[in-house]
């Protein structure tokens, strides 16, 4: 039986940590760390800290992590310290120097126990970051707390002061009696654990004796929490069926920001997600969020604890690089899409729809042909999150291209082995084998070999180490489906036209959005544009002497032919210039999987099977 209560409230107190964690508030226990957070009320976006850590030696360092795990980027979260003190238990001041960029030292003179105060400022609203603010506030912990090498795996403790107005703190941590706050085994869990202070909902649900919380911050008319909640609750049944074994110790948390934010971010216990106020009321944008619930507690499984071993233990200060984010994220990537279908959540139509739109945002990538996937995932720290003009044309998306090759490995496998086997199967392996014990570069290929047998690493491995592109349509032609790359063809956005009328042209580049003018946001490799010297923030005034302007390229390019010559009129820096280009095909739009004529019930069949519905 189901139960949809709604209610507001700290998250439900575990009996048994009651008992065994029953400090006493004022004084420090011995071998714990103690964080207690509180507000300004005279600034915004300002977090108090009090840390107080037990020290052993004459000199403590205190360190900030430059990086959040999860996301792939120096952050140099130490930058929005300020106002940093340090004392001792007994109240006298310590001297601290800063001697590195992430790190202070204090001579604590034989203290028992260093207290140190600090502020942090919190100028970014990111999945990845803190923010405070007078609606909600959002901590995570990476971006807030100093450790010590010393008490880094002790038990920390974490307090935070608010008022009425401020709302309630939600956090998957387990909380402590009374109003001691909440417990942490280590500094890990610590930042593992955002925490959301807010007037919200939430809403909570079981499924098989399993807690869960869906928590609304900023939930307005436009986001219907009863519906979103039941909606979260099939992706859960889906994923614990895919995964056939739930490694949750307690309530998980979907910490749902309703800010107009985008994107998610996993931990053990909980996930942060950032979505539009409106984006429930378009089908689009809400399909977008269902799947970004479905990735973020994928990886629940998927590199939360099955973890490539590069990352097996959090190294906060430095990169950590692998290059299985492939695995990590682009089969989760895979899995999220389709573990939707599977739950009903989307048509089967839907679902082509978005494995299409992967394929196209795969093949209008010109960088796929310059660097392997294995090679992009070891470069995340300085390609997949600091994307510049240049990216398209030499890096892959290690989401888009793993994603894409999650289904043609699937597919491969389910050929092969005649519908007895899949990729599913491949990963329940690698979790049972790997939960525990990371995994490193031959782990996921020694799985796939006893799933699929030798041939399937061999056509897995060019996939993931060279450029070879996915085989798609002989993929999807084992379902009785083809990819139709041209009956939808545009110009470099938008036009739709007619199937059998002439190609439309393309000048090859990517237009920024949002701009009042036409700019470029980037230069196809390759592409007419390119050599015909355009760049980058040049902004396109005309083409062929016919005046270009914002929603009018589609009407104006649809009137030249690819391989006609012309001229390009542009303004780089506020000097106009006219350049001669040969015009290319046009990117198309989208691409669209339809079913072939003629398919058979037997690929049908499978197509169900893969799916997880009916085709009607
Ligand atoms: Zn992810």
């Amino acid at each position: 039986m189901k139960k949809w209560i709604r209610k507001t409230g700290r998250p439900t107190l575990l009996g048994a940590l009651a008992i065994v964690f029953c400090f006493p508030v004022a004084a420090l226990a011995a071998g714990e760390v103690r964080h207690t957070v509180s507000f300004p009320e005279d600034r915004e976006q300002v977090i108090l800290v009090r840390s107080e850590f037990p020290v052993d030696g004459a000199v403590t360092d205190l360190i900030m992590p430059n990086w959040t795990p999860g996301s792939y980027k120096i952050r140099n979260f130490a930058g929005n310290v300020s106002r940093i003190s340090a004392m001792s238990d007994e109240g006298r001041a310590l001297s601290l120097e800063k001697v590195a960029k992430d790190r202070w030292q204090v001579d604590t003179e034989q203290a028992g126990t260093l207290l140190v105060d600090y502020e942090v400022h919190t100028p970014e609203l990111g999945v990845q970051t803190s923010w405070v603010s007078s609606a909600f506030t959002l901590i995570n912990g990476a971006s807030v707390f100093l450790y010590t090498e010393y008490s880094r795996e002790l038990p920390h403790t974490l307090n935070v002061k608010t008022d009425k107005e401020q709302g309630e703190v939600f956090t998957a941590l387990p909380a402590l009696p009374g109003e001691a706050g909440f417990r942490a085994k280590g500094f890990d869990e610590l930042v593992d654990s955002p925490v959301a202070v807010a007037n919200a909902p939430t809403y909570r649900f079981t499924h098989k004796q399993q807690e869960y919380v869906l928590l609304n911050v900023g939930e307005n008319q436009f986001w219907d929490g009863q519906q979103a909640a039941r909606d979260v609750r099939k992706i859960v049944v889906e994923n614990q069926l895919f995964w056939r074994i739930n490694p949750l110790e307690r309530p998980f948390w979907f910490m749902n920001f309703i800010v107009e934010g985008r994107g998610g971010l996993e931990h053990d216990h909980s996930t942060v997600l950032m979505t539009g106020r409106r984006d429930m009321r378009d089908r689009d944008k809400y399909i977008k969020w269902l799947s970004l619930v479905a990735h973020e507690f994928f990886h629940v499984w998927n590199v939360r604890r099955m973890r490539p071993v590069e990352l097996s233990e959090s190294e906060y200060q430095v990169e950590q690089y692998t290059s299985q984010l492939w695995l990590a994220e682009g089969l989760s990537s895979y899995y999220d899409n389709l573990l939707l279908s599977r739950a009903g959540l989307v048509t089967p139509k839907e679902y082509l729809e978005l494995l299409a739109r992967d394929i196209h945002r795969l093949e209008t990538t010109p960088g796929r042909l310059v660097r392997p996937v294995t090679e992009t995932s070891f470069d995340a720290w300085i390609g997949q999150y600091q994307l510049n003009a240049n990216s398209i044309n030499n890096t892959v998306s290690y989401y888009t291209k793993g994603a894409v090759i999650g289904f043609v490995l699937d597919t491969y496998i389910r050929k092969v082995s005649k519908n007895r086997h899949n990729l599913d199967e491949v990963m329940r392996k690698m979790y049972r084998r790997h939960a525990s014990q990371p995994y490193d570069r031959d782990a996921f290929k020694n799985v796939v070999t006893e799933v699929a047998g030798d041939a399937a690493v061999e056509f897995l491995e060019p996939l993931l180490n060279t450029t070879a592109e996915p085989d798609v349509d002989s993929a999807l032609e084992w379902y009785g489906l083809k990819l139709d790359r041209k009956n939808i063809n545009a110009a470099d956005s938008g036009k739709t036209v007619e199937k059998n009328g002439p190609p439309a042209s393309g000048l090859g580049v990517v237009f920024e959005e949002g701009e009042p003018g036409m700019v470029i946001k980037a230069v196809l490799a390759g592409a007419g544009a390119a050599s015909a010297g355009l760049l980058p923030a040049d902004e396109v005034l005309a083409v062929g002497g016919e005046r270009l302007i914002p929603g009018g390229l589609d009407d104006l390019m649809g009137s030249f032919r690819p391989g006609e010559e012309t001229t390009v009129l542009i303004s780089r820096r506020g000097k106009i210039i006219e350049l001669n280009i040969t015009l290319g095909n046009a990117i198309p739009e989208r691409f669209e999987i339809v079913l072939k004529s003629g398919y058979k019930n037997s690929q049908v069949k499978r197509l169900q099977r893969w799916l997880g519905q009916e085709i009607k």
